[in-house]
C-alpha cells in the first residue's frame, strides 16, 4: 500500500517556492496537521473540505507537545485519510522529524517525506551571497542556537571557528550575545560579516547587516523567524551596503 501520511517541507513561506509535489499534496489533504509557521496563504491551497489542525508547534521551543503530535498523527493516519503533516522550511532540519517518524513506524504506518527549501538557503537567495563562495568558504554548518534548556547549546565553538566555513544559525536570535561572546572568545575576529534574516522570502524581510560584534545589539528583538549566518562568504559591511540597493527589503 503505498502512502497515506506525506511529512512535507513547507518551505520558508513564499507559497512559490513550495515543491510541485508539496501544492499537489496539500491539495488532495484530508487531514493537514501544520506548525504554527507554516504560511496561512500556503494553507489556503488545502481543500475546502480538509480539517487543518494547528499543532501549534513554532519549530522546536514547545517540545513539551511532543509527544501529543505524534499521537495526533498516528491517530489521524489510522483514520485512512490522506494526512499531511506540513512542517516549516525542510522537515528534515531542525524539524523534529525523526519522532514523528519513528511513532509511525511504530504504529506500522508508512509515510512520505517531501523535502523543502530550508531557511538557509531560502536567506542566502534574498542576500545573494553564496554560502561556500568558492576559494572563501569551503564548508557550511547548519547550527541550532538553541540549547536543550533554553540557553546556549555546547557547540565545539574552537573547531567550529577553525574550520572558517559558513555559519549558518537556526533558532539564535535569542542567545545571539552568548553565541558571538563564544565565538569570539574561540578566536573569530570580532569583524567577521554577520547578517540576520527575519522572516527570509515573506514580504516581511528584514535584512540585519553586521559584524558578529555588532550584530546582538543591532537585531533588537526581532518577532518573526530569524536565521543568521556569519563568515566571510557573507561579504564586509562596506562591501554589502554597496550592493544593498539591489536587495529587496521590506
Ligand atoms: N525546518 C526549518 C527550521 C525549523 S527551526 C527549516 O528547514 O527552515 C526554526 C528556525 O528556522 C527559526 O528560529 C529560524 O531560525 C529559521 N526560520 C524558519 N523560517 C524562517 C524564515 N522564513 N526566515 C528566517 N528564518 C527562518
Amino acid at each position: 500500500m503505498s502512502a497515506r501520511v506525506f511529512l512535507i517541507g513547507a518551505g520558508p513561506g513564499d507559497p512559490d517556492l513550495l515543491t510541485i509535489k508539496a501544492h499537489r499534496l496539500i491539495q488532495s489533504a484530508e487531514v493537514i496537521l501544520h506548525d504554527s509557521l507554516v504560511d496561512p496563504r500556503i494553507l489556503s491551497l488545502a481543500a475546502d473540505h480538509a480539517e487543518l489542525v494547528d499543532v501549534g508547534k513554532r519549530c522546536g521551543k514547545h517540545s513539551a507537545t511532543q509527544t501529543t503530535i505524534n499521537q495526533l498523527l498516528v491517530s489521524y493516519a489510522r483514520t485512512g485519510q490522506i494526512v499531511v503533516r506540513l512542517k516549516g522550511g525542510d522537515p528534515m532540519i531542525f524539524g523534529r522529524a525523526t519522532e514523528e517518524l519513528e511513532s509511525l513506524a511504530a504504529a506500522n504506518v508508512r509515510c512520505e517525506i517531501i523535502p523543502g527549501i530550508t531557511a538557509a538557503t531560502a536567506a542566502a537567495a534574498s542576500l545573494q551571497r553564496s554560502l561556500t563562495q568558492r576559494g572563501i568558504a569551503r564548508s557550511l554548518h547548519f547550527l541550532t542556537g538553541h540549547g536543550a534548556e533554553g540557553g546556549l547549546p555546547a557547540h565545539d565553538w574552537v573547531s567550529l571557528n577553525r574550520a572558517g566555513g559558513t555559519l549558518v544559525i537556526y533558532m539564535g536570535s535569542q542567545t545571539i550575545a552568548g553565541l558571538a561572546s563564544h565565538l569570539i572568545e574561540a578566536g573569530m575576529s570580532p569583524t567577521m560579516p554577520a547578517i540576520a534574516v527575519e522572516n527570509a522570502s515573506l514580504p516581511g524581510q528584514v535584512v540585519t547587516v553586521a559584524t558578529i560584534s555588532t550584530l546582538p545589539n543591532r537585531l533588537g528583538n526581532p518577532r518573526g523567524p530569524t536565521i543568521l549566518l556569519i563568515g566571510e562568504a557573507m561579504a564586509s559591511e562596506d562591501q554589502f551596503t554597496a550592493m544593498a540597493a539591489q536587495l529587496v527589503v521590506g
